[in-house]
């Protein structure tokens, strides 16, 4: 198929996507937001007070959703390459997130303290080529996975986007030894041909990681 029929057929998909229209009609930035509704109705991941970091944010309807849930009393820190328009109740960094001064950015919103909650709907720019693409996703949920692991508290929850395919089984097992507690969701808001799945990982293995207070940065 032309790359012309195929960003038409996309478009048609998407602009008549039941999801975008109800996104569009409930005030959300993206189709997205439903996606970590329908994982929060399931696993209740999100809660007043708690603090989130929102990896791959924009244009931010997972921010939304978690700034609602977390009310106050609570911190939502994004970060994304692209810009986010403010939200309220979030802070947000503008960069990459494998680079350490966004990291460092984002510590300092920390003000130091562990969170209870990491969410990664981190996704790479598609090249059209099916192994770089997948090597570039589960490159970025490595990323999410060893902040996840050192930002975490000891009751914390990391949810991450992973894509099936080439390296999905050695991701699972470095999850699996990282947490006491995997399951893999697919929400109905995620589109069945995608090969996005969710991993929402609970009790971290804790390990000897230094709060990142008490790092060097
Ligand atoms: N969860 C978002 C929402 O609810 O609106 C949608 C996220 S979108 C599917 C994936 C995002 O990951 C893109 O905005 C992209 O810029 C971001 N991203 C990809 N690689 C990144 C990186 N290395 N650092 C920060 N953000 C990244």
């Amino acid at each position: 198929m032309s790359r012309t029929k195929t960003s038409k057929a996309w478009m048609r998909e998407h602009v008549t996507d039941a999801w975008v229209r109800k996104a569009k009609s409930d005030g959300y930035r993206s189709r997205a937001a439903f996606k970590l509704m329908q994982i929060d109705e399931r696993d209740r991941i999100l809660r007043a007070g708690a603090w989130v970091v929102d990896l791959g944010a924009a244009p931010g309807g997972w921010s939304q959703v978690a700034a609602d849930r977390v009310g106050p009393t609570g911190r939502v820190v994004a970060v994304d390459l692209l810009e986010m328009a403010p939200l309220p109740g979030v802070r947000f960094v503008r960069g990459d997130f494998g680079d350490d001064g966004v990291l460092a950015q984002m510590e300092s919103l920390l003000e130091g303290r562990r969170v209870d909650l990491v969410l990664s709907d981190m996704a790479p720019n598609l090249s059209g080529i099916a192994g770089v693409d997948q090597a570039r996703g589960a490159y970025l949920a490595e990323l999410a996975l060893d902040f996840a692991r050192t930002h975490l508290s000891s009751n914390g929850v990391m949810v991450v986007k992973v894509f099936h395919g080439e390296g999905f089984d050695a991701l699972m097992r470095e999850i699996r030894a990282g947490f006491r507690k995997v399951a893999v969701r697919k929400p109905e808001a995620s589109r069945g041909r995608s090969s996005e799945t969710y991993v929402v990982a609970r009790d971290p293995v804790q390990n000897d990681a230094p709060e990142p207070s008490e790092r060097e940065v």
